[in-house]
């Protein structure tokens, strides 16, 4: 049993706790709900006092685990159809060995870093031994793409196999499309009868340039040059002149939960659709890969006025120089200054704990839940900010 105290508790459930207590058992559960000490009339002995501010554990509801090894190999800046050229290149003739071992040293950076449940995408089975562990709560969203309407059975069924070699060993998973512009119709609809049925969660890389707009509103575009490059002369959706989310509604489930992921170029329009239409919509962030991509972010302030549902990605090692949560949410905070703490750190737990379906243990510091016990070390504690300093570490 620890009991632990900080200058304010972040329980995301309430409101933030000023040099309030939390009790935490052996097998990290939480013992009672956070204690606010200016409403007791008697003294809590062996309370472990600590700087900074205390918060669950990070859900990162959108990596790529599986490209662990491609760290420090793609270069920056390339714009992401580039970027996808120069992924698919990279990919040929890996050493397996080392593969592993990125695996497992990204995992541990993920577990360092405070990450206790991940959304992972997954291409291959590669990630799977790792995930058997149980080391951390993985959800594993069996990625297709594909334009030819030809191949729809057939990458449909590859899926489906991953799925059935997932889910197997009593792992969380669910089929889901690549992006917008990259599958056929036929595809799509698969995906959505299978999702349907099963009710599984689903995830989307949506708007992450704005190539992914033109290929869907004109006739030209490096989307379009590139799908040419890998042999589709005749994507469907392309020149639709509606943008992305409005050319693929009707092909997506909208009762599912479902995440777009980037959202870089994403305006006011697209998030009036998007929340007239979908039920239950969450938008992931992974602004370090935006600027390590494309150089470029989202209009945060845009979904933060709209009261979007958000969540906080850190996508793959391939785009980005670290798995972390807090490292994203530094690049936010620099980026809306004006947007509370409080705020930034229910996108970064409760939000996407809801998402995958884990809010009953994951995502706040409440009774009987076991979320991870986060330290946020080096902050601006009077203002509530966190500086470019700022540290985390699981401590519970
Ligand atoms: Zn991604």
């Amino acid at each position: 049993m620890q009991k632990l105290t900080a200058d304010y508790i972040f329980p995301i459930s309430q409101p933030s706790v000023k040099n309030g207590i939390v009790i935490v058992d052996d097998n990290g559960v939480i013992s009672e709900n956070v204690i606010d000490p200016a409403n007791l009339d008697y003294n809590i002995s062996d309370v472990k006092p600590l700087n900074g501010f205390i918060c669950p554990g990070f859900i990162n509801t959108h990596c790529h685990l599986e490209l662990s090894y491609l760290k420090e190999k793609i270069h920056e800046h390339t714009g992401i159809d580039k970027f996808i050229i120069e992924l698919e290149q990279q990919r040929k003739g890996i050493n397996e060995e080392e593969k592993a071992q990125a695996l497992s040293d990204a995992e541990n950076e993920m577990i360092e870093n405070g990450i206790v449940a991940v959304g992972d995408i997954c291409n291959d089975n590669s990630t799977f031994p790792l995930k058997n562990k149980g080391n951390i709560y993985y959800h594993s969203f069996i990625e297709t793409f594909s334009s030819n309407p030809e191949k729809a059975d057939i990458i449909f069924e590859k899926a489906l196999k991953l799925y059935d070699e997932i889910k197997n060993k009593n792992n969380s998973c669910s089929i889901t499309p690549h992006a917008p512009y990259s599958l056929s119709k036929k595809l799509f609809l698969k995906i959505k009868t299978f999702a349907e049925k099963s009710g599984n969660i689903l995830s989307i890389h949506h708007q992450e340039s704005e190539e992914e707009n033109k290929f869907f509103m004109s006739k030209n575009g490096n989307i379009k040059d590139m799908l040419t490059r890998f042999g589709v002369t005749n994507p469907d959706f392309y020149n639709s002149g509606l943008r992305p989310l409005a050319g693929i509604a009707e092909y997506i489930p909208n009762e599912n939960n479902l995440l777009l992921v980037h959202n870089t170029v994403t305006t006011d329009n697209d998030i009036e659709f998007a929340t007239s239409y979908f039920k239950n919509l969450y938008w992931c962030f992974c602004p370090n890969a935006n600027l390590y991509i494309e150089q470029r972010l989202p209009d945060f302030a845009l979904f933060f006025n709209n009261k979007c549902k958000i969540t906080i990605g850190t996508d793959s090692l391939a785009s980005n120089k670290i798995l972390s949560v807090l490292a994203e949410l530094k690049t936010i905070s620099a980026s809306i200054p004006f947007v509370p703490l409080t705020e930034l750190l229910k996108w970064a737990t409760f939000n996407g704990a809801e998402f995958l379906k884990i809010s009953h243990k994951f995502g706040s510091i409440e009774k009987g839940k076991s979320p991870g016990i986060l330290l946020i070390e080096n902050v601006d504690v009077e203002n509530m900010k966190l500086i470019k300093d700022t540290e985390v570490k699981a401590i519970a």
